[in-house]
């Protein structure tokens, strides 16, 4: 008989699903729901879209509707699920003007993501203070930002600096508070970030780190904010300050959740009732190093788990080998991403480590056009092995992080990362690939620390 698979929450996690069981189970019934009524788009274009390095909202659609007639699945928008019997296996729905529906599955995957995490400050409330989760937040912000001059970023974590590289493109002055010593806290060292801050200075973005903020001063509107003790003016204030995970329907249904408040899910993406797969935003996952649990809040293991959690729904065999927080971006003039531990982060948590860090061109040293890179390695002490890796510089920081995060995934150790059998071509490359002199550059400074 013909499966039905209803997939709740339709963003990437939810797409990846949809793919990969129509592609596992040709006849499936595969129903998608989204509270959202726009078809389903990239959250992360958004900050770009505010930059205006992407023309419109309408651009980071992730498919045309043609995909979806194509791949046929039953896209249903602007309804949101509102309860799911575990015994008759039937999911509630509502629509926008409160119509209800009953959908019956076999299989039903949670893909309910998150929401962003509102810190408790007093004056959050205030008219100008945003945060960046969906296109209509981003339209607000856009609509805002037509009249705005001074604006005050809160969080140094990625999307915080992709927000703070689009005000300074719309001419906005703008600082960036972070409550941690250094921006990037979660995935660059001290050493590293300090770089990253003073790159941001130099565009003209001011930084204050060690600050939190206290207070959003005004009356119904934003003037500014305490931090510190100190006052800054403001008309507009942007809150990156990370996201939760959507967790109120599997709490409704009994689904098991985790030590940080999202869903279990074991390797296949199973939650602790049977026939029931989550993916994404809304579940734990596992780091690769420490098999310990933790959350990813990213697109990629969203889709990558989406991806498991749809052929195992389909009646396939899949699993998710865990994550290792891989990211990436440009901003301003130049890129940044990170995998793995920081050393900061692997010491607190009782490793020692080795770590080298070098600067290096990203093409021959005569050829036009190559950018000063800055990459470090970071090792365990016992047996040499990469656990992270960090890189600032001019170009192809996606690909050399993934080197990273593959060498990391398959426990190289940086003897064996230094001795890798790269490419070079003047005009691409130098002869010795910079993560490579990386490396190398851990494992002396590894091996004279075990000297005698
Ligand atoms: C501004 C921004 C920039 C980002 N940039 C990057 C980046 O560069 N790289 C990267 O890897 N990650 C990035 N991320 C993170 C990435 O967007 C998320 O990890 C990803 O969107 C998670 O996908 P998801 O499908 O798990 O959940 P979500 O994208 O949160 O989608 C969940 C969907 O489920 C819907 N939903 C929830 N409950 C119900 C219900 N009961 N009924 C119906 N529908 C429901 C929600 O409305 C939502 O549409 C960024 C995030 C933001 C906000």
């Amino acid at each position: 008989m013909r499966k039905r698979i209803v997939i709740v929450g339709v963003s990437s996690a939810g797409i990846s699903a949809a793919a990969a069981a129509r592609k596992t189970d040709l006849d499936a019934e595969i129903i998608l729901i989204s509270e959202e009524t726009r078809w389903p788009y990239s959250r992360c274009g958004l900050p770009f879209v505010l930059s205006n390095e992407v023309p419109s909202f309408k651009e980071v659609r992730l498919f045309p509707p043609s995909y979806y007639r194509l791949m046929k699945l039953d896209l249903r928008a602007g309804i949101s699920v509102k309860s799911v019997n575990t015994d008759t296996k039937t999911v509630q729905m509502e629509t926008l003007d409160q119509q209800r529906e009953l959908v019956e599955y076999d299989r039903l995957v949670l893909c309910t993501g998150a929401a962003s995490a509102i810190p408790p400050i007093q004056g959050i409330e205030k008219r100008g203070v945003f945060s960046l989760r969906t296109v209509e937040d981003g339209m607000r912000i856009q609509k805002w930002l037509e009249n705005a001059e001074n604006a005050v970023v809160v969080g140094s974590g990625f999307i915080g600096l992709e927000l703070a590289h689009a005000l300074k493109n719309l001419n906005i002055n703008t600082t960036v508070f972070e409550r941690c010593p250094h921006v990037l806290p979660e995935w660059f060292d001290k050493d590293m970030a300090d770089l990253v801050h003073e790159k941001i200075q130099k565009q003209g973005v001011k930084v204050i780190v060690d600050a939190k903020i206290e207070e959003i001063l005004g009356g119904d509107y934003v003037t500014g904010v305490l931090a510190g003790g100190e006052q800054y003016n403001a008309d507009t204030v942007l809150l990156a300050t990370g996201a939760r995970a959507r967790t109120q329907l599997a709490k409704q249904m009994g689904v098991q959740l985790g030590k940080f408040g999202a869903i279990q899910v074991n390797s296949r993406m199973r939650t602790s009732i049977p026939e029931i797969y989550a993916a994404g935003d809304c579940v734990e996952s596992f780091n690769m190093i420490t098999g310990h649990a933790t959350l990813s809040l990213l697109g990629t293991t969203a889709e990558r788990q989406g991806k498991i959690a749809g052929i195992n729904a389909a009646g396939g065999y899949a699993t998710f080998p865990g994550v290792l927080h891989s990211v990436v971006s440009s901003m301003f003039n130049f890129e940044i991403g990170a995998t793995g531990f920081t050393e900061q982060y692997a010491q607190q948590n009782g490793w020692e480590t080795t770590a080298g860090t070098i600067t290096a061109k990203t093409r021959a040293e005569y050829f036009p056009g190559g950018k000063p890179i800055t990459i470090k390695v970071v090792a365990e002490n016992d047996l040499g092995k990469i656990i992270g890796g960090q890189i600032i510089g001019g170009e192809e920081v996606t690909q050399r992080v993934n080197l990273l995060s593959v060498a990391i995934q398959n426990q190289m150790s940086v003897s064996e990362l230094a001795k890798a059998d790269t490419c070079y071509a003047p005009s691409v490359c130098s002869p010795w690939e910079p993560v490579i002199l990386a490396a190398e550059t851990t494992m002396m400074r590894r091996n004279r620390r075990r000297e005698p």
